[in-house]
Formats: C-alpha cells, structure tokens, sequence
C-alpha cells in the first residue's frame, strides 16, 4: 500500500481519515478516505501501489468491461447506456469544434463507436488488453495501450473525453500537463466525475457505490475538479448533470447496504437526488465537465 502524503489538489500536507469503505466489487477489504485539512479534497489513502491497481479490476461484474448481461442491474446499465451515449455524443457536438477526439479510457469502445458513426476521427487509449480486444472484434477499433498517451503528438486533438475515467488515475499531474500539450489551442476537455457532494452520496455515506474504493482514488467535488484544472490554465465552461447515474449509483449502493436489490427505494432515492440538485448548487450524482483553455 502506498501513503499519500500531499493533497492531489492544493499540496497540503495534512489530512484527516473521514471514512472507511468496503470494496464490495473484488476483494472485500476495507479502505480509508481521508480529507486534505487545507483544501478538503477526499481522497483514496492509503492506496494499492501502482503495479497493484490493475489487481482489483478482476472481477467478471465489472460491467464496463465484460459487457456481462447477467443480473437486473447489469441489463438495466446496458439499455441506460445506449441512451447516455447519445446524449455524450450530443454533448460534445454542442460544445467542441473539430472532430480529432481522444476518448481516455474507452473501456469496450462502444462511445468511439457512436462517435466514428458521427463522422469523428477516433483514437482511445484502453489499458485493459481484454477490453481492447473486445473494441477491435465488435466495433473494428483498434484502441492503443495507455502508455501510448505519452506518444500522441502537441496539439493534434480537438477534444479529450474521460468518462469516469479521471478518478481512476494514478498521477493526475502528469495527466493534466499531457492535456495541456496534445489539446489544440481551441480544444475541450469533458471530464465525467461522481460528486460525493451529491443527496446520494449523503444518503447512502460509507454504501454509496462511487466510492467504489480502491478503484477511486480522487472524489471530487465540483470545487476540487475546477480547482486543479485551473492549476493548469483550463477554465470551466459548463457542467452538466447526468441524472441516470443517480438511480443507477442508488440501485448499486442499495444492494451494498442490505445484500439485496431494492429497486423501487433506489428509485425514490435517486429523484430525490435529482430534485435535490436542482436546487442546491448542481451537486448531481454525476456531472459532465466541459473544460476550454484560457488564451
Ligand atoms: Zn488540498
């Protein structure tokens, strides 16, 4: 296990455990969160080190992975996710100009998919080789390695998108600054993030399914994400709600809590997250973050 000893966002050297998770997906251990004393960022630690990571991957409900059809929770995803993908596709044609589109993370690759069907030039970048082979089998794309991000060329890409992606990296410094260099100067950035600020993530406290430790090491709350992305010259231009994570979030933290779906309080939990939001700061289960670099 590796110790954080500095904020990932503001470089403080003091923080306070606030929480202690089960991972309920793969090893059934327990992990700590704790809270800069500075900056109150939330945060993994300690964390498996990094060759480690990939260990807690391994489990067959990891659902953007395998695509696994089994259980109610995993077809209600997959029929959510043909909806959502469309809305990401439209919300990047509503922000974004230029089609050169860097997906981080693309898991099976089923958005670059919609996105080369909407006249996009696709590149991903994928760690997992399974996923990667699955993308080039069922959609004919041949997704590159994650190392490979050290390798795309300045300036070569219109848009970066990271779908609940960011919050599963490990050196968020060295992702922000490779942003920085291949982004074209009118580029854009859409970073999807849980938000532990949310009604859900208060309801449902050490339960709720983002906190999906050790797999999150970051929780960002709106004010973190705007925080270090401006560290490095972006500038927040909207953000958005993604209001199906919500009732997907709470089904998943309900079957945390008691062992066993309770879909119709995973309903009512969800809506009550959503209108919550609305009134309270956008503190959504998940929001889109629409980043553009100051000139
Ligand atoms: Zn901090």
């Amino acid at each position: 296990m590796k110790e954080i000893d500095q904020c990932p966002v503001c470089g403080c050297e003091v923080n306070n455990r606030v929480l202690i998770c089960k991972d309920y997906l793969v090893s059934g251990n327990n992990f700590e969160i704790t809270a800069c004393a500075e900056c109150g960022f939330n945060f993994t630690n300690p964390r498996p080190e990094d060759d480690e990571l990939s260990d807690y991957y391994k489990s067959e409900e990891y659902v953007s992975h395998s695509e696994s059809k089994k259980g109610i929770i995993n077809r209600l995803f997959l029929m959510a996710r043909s909806y959502t993908l469309k809305k990401k596709l439209k919300t990047i044609q509503k922000y974004s100009n230029g089609k050169r589109l860097l997906d981080i993370g693309a898991g099976s690759g089923s958005f670059l998919d919609v996105c080369k069907s909407a006249g996009y030039d696709c590149m991903g970048l994928e760690p997992d080789a399974d996923a990667r082979e699955f993308a080039l089998k069922n959609y004919g794309l041949e997704l590159k390695p994650i190392e490979d991000f050290l390798n795309i060329e300045e300036n070569s890409i219109d848009i970066i998108s990271m779908w609940h992606v960011l919050e599963h990296v490990s050196d968020l410094r060295l992702y922000f600054n490779r942003f920085k260099e291949v982004l074209d100067k009118d580029g854009r950035l859409f970073i999807a993030l849980p938000n532990n600020e949310s009604k859900d993530a208060k309801i449902y406290g050490k339960f709720w399914a983002a906190y999906d430790l050790p797999r999150h090491l970051y929780h960002f709350r709106q004010k973190d994400i705007r925080n270090l992305a401006e560290q490095y010259g972006f500038s927040l231009q909207a953000a958005l709600p993604m209001k199906l994570d919500a009732y997907y979030i709470s089904m998943l933290s309900e079957k945390h809590k008691h062992g066993k779906n309770k879909l119709v309080r995973a309903f009512f939990n969800g809506m009550k997250s959503n209108m919550h939001a609305r009134r309270n700061d956008n503190n959504y289960s998940s929001l889109i973050y629409i980043f553009k670099q100051d000139v």
